[in-house]
């Protein structure tokens, strides 16, 4: 299939590019670099450099290229940022992801995966979350993501837009080639690993105080190659659906320290702070409908694995892409 990628420069529509070449498709990549990096595109995919807020040249790029499906990761993803700046990620995700849709149908389009997140949930009252329980954001990236999920509603019921929204719990680790590099660094994993790499002198664990057994929050740890496989089995489908995505195990923040101090053999220092706004307690995915549906399982179970790669491309790219 010929497959339009917009985000591919980032961290996770890399490694899908990737992996979707690998598995012969045909791959075209927009982005406008202000997050992802050049050469985090697979030099196998064409490459168009532009903002979706630019509604014409994203009608070019899509009307030029013919795909079968667009993949859409471009968006802000900050949970700590969208709590001091709403505006970015309402008008970002919610806004200029509306431009890339209404040019779907203009070059009748017809298929679309997005990248959403638990955080369209806030703090859930059960524990997996599956997709029975409300969705009510506590902070506004996760109320964009939902704003644009239910755009995706209306659009398939109005244009016929068939859309996947795959829900990420939190994806990690890397590929050979792609792995994480953001300019701005927030995330545990590569953060903890920079303290390994001699680059930062200490982990900070924001909040030791949540209700959890050592009192650090919990999340969910995904493979990003895991990740990946589930995007390019929802390529197949026919029909619309929303599906959470992750593994159903949680790790702690301290687990994770303690993970990266084995993988690495490196002293890890941590700092405490104060809790993150925004930041729920846990959050572990009930993936049941996901694994009866696209047939999908996880390949890495434990957060060993995950780290293990994380902390290869690492080594191998001590200043990330070096932009
Ligand atoms: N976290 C932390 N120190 C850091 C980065 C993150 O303690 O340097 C915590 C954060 O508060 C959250 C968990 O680690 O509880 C995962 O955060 P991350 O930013 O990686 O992903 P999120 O769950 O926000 O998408």
């Amino acid at each position: 299939m010929k497959i339009f990628v917009t985000g591919g420069a980032g961290y996770i529509g890399s490694i899908c590019v990737e992996q979707m070449l690998d598995r012969g498709h045909e791959v075209a990549v927009l982005d406008n670099l202000t997050e992802g990096h050049r050469a985090a595109v697979d030099p196998r995919a064409t490459f168009f450099q532009a903002d979706l807020a630019d509604r014409e040249a994203v009608v070019r790029a899509i009307g030029g290229f013919s795909p079968h499906a667009v993949m859409h990761f471009a968006a802000n993803a900050l949970v700590g940022e969208s709590m001091t700046n709403p505006s970015k990620y309402f008008r970002n995700n919610v806004a200029n992801g509306i431009n890339l849709l209404d040019a779907m149908v203009q070059c009748g389009v017809t298929r679309f995966v997005f990248s959403s997140t638990c955080a369209t949930f806030g703090i859930p009252g059960k524990m997996p979350i599956d997709e029975s329980l409300p969705q009510q954001p506590i902070n506004p990236y996760g109320e964009s993501k939902l704003m644009f999920e239910r755009i995706l509603r209306w659009y398939d019921e109005i244009h016929g837009l068939r859309f996947t929204a795959l829900r990420y719990f939190n994806a990690a680790g890397a590929s050979e080639k792609f792995g994480e590099d953001h300019r701005i660094e927030t995330h545990l994993i590569p953060n903890v690993l920079k303290v390994a790499l001699g680059q930062k002198e200490a982990v900070e664990i924001y909040g030791t105080d949540y209700e959890t057994p050592d009192g650090t929050c919990i999340r969910d740890y995904i493979h990003i190659l895991d990740l990946a496989d589930a995007h390019i089995r929802a390529l197949d489908r026919e029909e619309s659906g929303f599906f959470n995505l992750g593994t159903g195990g949680g790790t702690s923040v301290r687990e994770v320290v303690d993970c990266c101090r084995r993988v690495t053999g490196k002293d890890i220092a941590v700092v405490e702070k104060p809790r993150r706004p925004g930041d729920p307690p846990r959050l572990i995915a009930g993936s049941d409908k996901i694994r009866r549906e696209l047939g999908w399982q996880p390949g890495y179970q434990d957060i060993e694995a995950i780290v293990r790669s994380a902390w290869a491309w690492h080594q191998r790219h001590p200043g990330g892409y070096g932009d």
